[in-house]
This record gives structure tokens, sequence and C-alpha cells, in this order.
């Protein structure tokens, strides 16, 4: 009897964790049972993948879905659409939502709507703040929580824990690596009468300069360092931060997000205005070089996209009105392909950012590499499809993309969640079938 399967991708190139091989994958109830499959083996459903390079499913470990929040900018429904779109097979979801995800009702109620409502699999941050610190140890541990989630600065709301002593408390309370958004809130305030209503967008990065954000990391990994506590610090955005943290290998990981590696100033506040304003804000040249550099000497661990959608209206205010964030969450894997294809990494390292390091970093089990008994993760893509980035195309209720008008070389054709095609061509397929990623504990 030859073997047989649920699901066969046939004929594809597969970025294996060892190398890049043409090999045929088969998959039995969710999950890779062969690398290699013999020419008589059948299957129920049989995916050529000639021409395409398939890779473990992409990981997006850094999205605001805002839900429970503003349905007209963004839902999970529709975020996770976006996401398998683009050629994601999981995000891990920012926990500063309006109410923000900081207890264990809020997170149960998160983690049933994930199983009801998302298209792929998520990660569930929880947000630290000042008066849950004795909660946190119990709560990382819950069921999809990818980290704890600190604002050090720049956060809205109740999320923020800014001071040395509330710090080093957290870093006290449980034991998985920790999530930071790393921007010193004291210089933030100190430094905001310096500037007025309706100054230029480029003044978000003058305001929040390159000291606010290496003061912020600074702090950070002298705590880190006194507790002993594993620190992840999220959208690292200067030179002199990338040059800093390769001396905490043994307790810092770092991410660093598509739009800094893309977008540089003044281009983009002139040409963007507020959609191009976001925190960390995008900078010069200087810093986008050395992301650059930190991608191709391995300093760099995950890439995201920050997805943080704002209604187009509120965008449209002059700065400092217009709320930072932009939409990211369609866009990261096409734009990263045509990366891949202008030389500027290999498509080796972006599986490594996209998928071992997301599992490296957060501890995820059975995803983030082709290997037998792993999830049947797929993102298939066409590495020579040409095709300019459209406003229609995005998902997200807010509709805009800082990324319009682009031009890519690479892109996603397919998105496969636990051996179920989840989109084909631009087409979404089936029911929501988006579960919780596992972590170790
Ligand atoms: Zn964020």
């Amino acid at each position: 009897m030859p073997a047989h399967y649920d699901l066969l991708i046939r004929n594809g190139t597969c970025v294996l964790p060892w190398g890049v091989e043409a090999t045929d994958v088969g998959v039995r109830q969710g999950r890779i049972a062969a690398l290699g499959v013999p020419a008589d083996a059948t299957g129920d459903a049989t995916i050529d993948a000639k021409g395409l390079h398939v890779l473990p499913g992409l990981i997006d470990p850094h999205v605001h879905l805002r839900d429970p929040g503003d349905k007209t900018v963004e839902t999970i429904p529709t975020g996770t659409r976006g996401a398998v779109l683009g050629g994601l097979a999981a995000v891990f979801d920012m926990p500063n939502t309006a109410p923000s995800i900081v207890d264990a009702e809020k997170l149960a109620w998160k983690q049933d709507y994930v199983a009801q409502a998302a298209w792929c699999d998520m990660g569930l941050y929880v947000g630290g703040t000042k008066t849950n610190i004795p909660e946190l140890a119990r709560l990382e541990l819950g069921k999809g929580v990818c980290a704890i989630k600190i604002f050090a600065g720049s956060s809205t709301g109740d999320l923020m824990v800014e001071d040395d002593e509330h710090l080093e408390r957290v870093m006290r309370a449980g034991r998985r690596r920790i999530a930071y958004h790393s921007e010193d809130e004291y210089r933030l305030q100190d430094r905001k009468h310096l500037f007025k209503s309706g100054d230029p967008y480029s003044s978000h990065m003058e305001w929040r300069d390159e000291e606010t954000a290496f003061l912020g990391t600074r702090r950070l990994m002298a705590l880190a360092r006194l507790t002993g506590r594993q620190a992840h610090i999220l959208h690292v955005s200067t030179a002199q931060e990338l040059d800093y943290l390769k001396e905490f290998r043994d307790l810092a990981t770092c991410e660093v997000l598509v739009n800094h590696l893309t977008q540089v100033a003044p281009d983009c506040y002139e040409r963007l205005k507020g959609f191009g304003v976001m925190n960390p804000p995008i900078r010069g040249p200087r810093h986008m070089e050395a992301a650059w550099a930190a991608i191709n000497d391995g300093t760099v661990d995950t890439v995201g996209s920050d997805h943080a959608p704002h209604p187009r209206a509120k965008k449209l205010l002059p700065w400092p009105d217009c709320p930072a964030g932009l939409t990211g969450v369609q866009t990261i894997v096409p734009v990263m392909l045509n990366h891949v294809n202008a030389g500027r990494l290999s498509l080796t390292r972006l599986v490594d950012l996209m998928c071992a390091g997301p599992a490296r970093v957060y501890g995820v089990l059975g995803k983030g590499r082709l290997a037998a008994g792993y999830d049947a993760d797929f993102t298939l893509v066409d590495m020579k499809r040409q095709r300019k980035i459209e406003e229609s195309w995005i998902v997200s209720p807010c509709g805009w993309t800082p990324f319009a008008g682009m031009e890519i070389t690479g892109w996603p054709v397919a998105t496969i969640v636990r051996g179920q095609p989840v989109m084909r061509e631009d087409e979404v397929l089936g029911a929501p079938c988006g579960r919780l990623v596992r972590f170790l504990g």
C-alpha cells in the first residue's frame, strides 16, 4: 500500500533548518508527517508547488489587533484575515486594547475569542502594570501567552511601568522572557515643551530622539543584569542600542521592525506625513544601515510589523495630534521578500528571523521549522512574482498602508495553518481555524 497523507506539497523548494532542498512534504492530522515522500504516495489534497519556495509558516510576533476596541479600525477577525492574505501563519497580539489584557478574566475572554474568530494561530501578550505585578508569574503561564509586555515609556492609559523600582519588581515576578517597549518616559516628558502643535511631522523623531531610546535600553539592561531576568527589546531603532545589546547576548534578544528596515527620514515624514509617524520613530539613514548590519551579523533575533492601525482621519491630523502607529500585518512578508530579492538578506535568514527567531525568543512549541512532527504551517512564496502594494488590497477596516505604491518582487501565494489551506492566490479559504500557539511554560 502506498503511503497516504491528508495533504501533499509536491515539487517545491523547501527552506529546511539545515538548508534549502527540493523535497516533497506530507501532512497528516495537522502535522508534518514526512519530508521526502515517495512518488506513489497519495493525498486527499495535493498542492503543486513547482516554482515556489515552501517556508515554515511565517510568524509576526508584534501586532496590535485593537480587539476589544474600535471595530472601524481593526478586529481579530479582520487582522488575522490580513495576516493570512499576507502570508503569515501566526501573529502575537499586544495587550493595549480597550480594555487592556491585564488580568485573568480579560485573558480568558481573549483565549475563547481567538478560538472562534482567528484565521491564523495567535500568541497573546499580557500587559504588566504597576498594580498587577503580584499576578504576573501566574498570568505569563496562561494558555497561549507569549510574554508579559512592559511599556517602559510611551503608553496609553494604565499600561505603563516607567520607574526603576516597579521595573525591578516586575523582573522579580515570574521567570519567562519579558518583552519591552524601551523609550525613557522621563526624557520624553522633559522634552515635550520643546515642540508645539503643527510642527513638522519630522519633529516626532527629534522629540523621541536617539537618546530617549538608548537611555531606556541602558536602564532596562542594568536591571536585567541585576535581576538576571531575560529580556526582549522590541523595535530597536538606533545604531547605539544595536551595538550596546551585543554585550548582553546572555540576557537579551531583540526585534527590528520592517518599517525601520524600509523607510527612512526625512523622506518618510515629507512623503507620508502622519502616515510615517510611529514609536519609536523612523530615523535617518545611519540607523537604517545599522539595522541592516545587525540583521546580517545576527544581532537581531526577530522581525515584526508592529501593525498598529488608527483611523485615517486621525492620521491626517497635524503633529503631534496624529496618533503614532502604522499598519503592517498584511505587508510584512511581501516587503521582506522584496528585500530578499534586492540582496539585503537571504531567504534562509528571513526564515530564521520570522520562524526560528520567534520560536527561540518566546519558547514556541511545535512551530517555526519544517521538521517531522511540527505543526504543518507553511507559507508558499513565489520569489519571481511582481506586484504593486495597493491600498485596495488591505483588509484592515482602517483601509490604509504606508507601503501603498511600493513595487514588490516576491509574493506569498499560499498560507497553510496546521495542514489547512487558509489562503491561496489572494483568496481566503474555509472558516476561521486559528488556535492559541503553545509555549514553553
Ligand atoms: Zn507595538
